[in-house]
């Protein structure tokens, strides 16, 4: 591991000025995914600032009914918490369904939306890897990619994006709050992340000295009947081949409200607009579920390790609306 400077942030403006007037300035919080990159090199900052003391912790409700999360909310804090348990329980789910029990301990809501992909060629540096160095290939591509994405896919880059959280705020509408010395500004998490492009390197929006300090889940009132389904390969502790969260409203048989976003098989957490556009005013049967399925999955271009993922998220959107027309939320 490369050797950096150490700094502790004893407030969000001292954090973001050390950001802003320095180079390759990483911030530490719950370090779950960040010291393993360190550790492999990946990432080699050359100062890190540990931001777990800025009083980015709170939960609250806002006036119209907003819950907003401070950043360095753990992952088990979250999905514990009595209010999003019962109008979120599809986040709740994500969550613990995303991890054991000691890193949703220490990671946070901020890191979670920032954790980078889990392809094995990332974590090699002797493979080519677009993302981990711009312009070197892409070993995934040709190679082992049975974990890959088939959506929003280039010849650059097929890496999956790793968060159940992520997949769950999607399909929430949440607002991602970011801050630098320039202010303040609200970015919808649906377009927080990037499809890679030929740029898989960048990830998301955030400037570089910009801080996630909050996220906020608008009032969702169909989110009160929601699951998340993770397909996987174990039972535990694994990322998602595919995975699907969902919230439906049905009246007289009719689907009236339906809100849909998959994780495992996109480039990014994946909003299933179209599949929801097909759904909506159909009658709730399996077979406009697998119909919506499909337009969705329209687009996906699968290899010959991960072709099978689409077959499979079809199903799983399938299984998914069907147990929550049957048995409702479960969190
Ligand atoms: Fe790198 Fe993306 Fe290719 Fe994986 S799929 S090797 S992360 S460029």
């Amino acid at each position: 591991m490369r050797s950096f400077s150490y700094a502790t942030a004893p407030d969000v403006g001292t954090a973001l000025r050390t950001i802003a007037d320095h180079e390759d300035v990483k911030f530490l919080a719950g370090g779950t995914n960040l010291v393993d990159l360190m550790r492999e090199g990946i990432e080699q900052p050359t100062t890190v600032v540990d931001i777990t003391r800025l009083p980015l912790t709170g939960i609250e409700e806002l006036p119209d009914g907003t819950i907003r999360v401070g950043a360095l909310v753990t992952n088990s804090r979250l999905a514990a918490d009595p209010v999003i348990r019962t109008r979120y329980p599809v986040l709740a789910q994500a969550i613990l369904l995303g991890a054991s029990a000691q890193l949703r301990n220490m990671a946070t809501v901020g890191g979670n939306l920032l954790q980078r992909t889990r392809c094995m060629y990332f974590y090699d540096e002797a493979a080519a890897c677009n993302k981990r160095a711009p312009g070197s290939g892409c070993d995934a591509i040709g190679g082992f990619s049975r974990g890959g994405a088939v959506l929003g896919t280039s010849d650059h880059c097929i890496a999956t994006h790793p968060s159940d959280m992520a997949v769950a705020l999607t399909m929430l509408d949440t607002v991602v709050e970011v801050e630098s010395v320039r202010g303040i500004r609200r970015v919808p998490v649906a377009e927080f992340h990037r499809v890679p492009g030929d740029t898989p390197h960048i990830e998301t929006v955030l400037a570089a000295d910009e801080l996630i300090t909050a996220i906020e889940l608008p009032p969702v009132p169909v989110a009160g009947n929601s699951r998340y389904r993770k397909v996987r390969d174990r039972a535990s502790y694994a990322f998602a081949l595919v995975s699907v969260a969902a919230a439906v409203a049905v009246a007289d048989g009719v689907v009236t409200e339906v809100r849909l976003a998959l994780g495992g098989v996109g480039t990014k957490p994946w909003r299933a607009t179209e599949a929801e556009r097909v759904l909506l005013g159909e009658p709730a049967t399996e077979e406009a579920f697998g119909r919506a399925a499909e337009a969705e999955l329209a687009a996906a271009v699968g290899g010959p390790q991960n072709a099978f993922k689409i077959e499979l998220a079809r199903r799983t959107v399938v299984a998914t609306l069907r147990q929550l027309l049957t048995e409702g939320s479960a969190a």
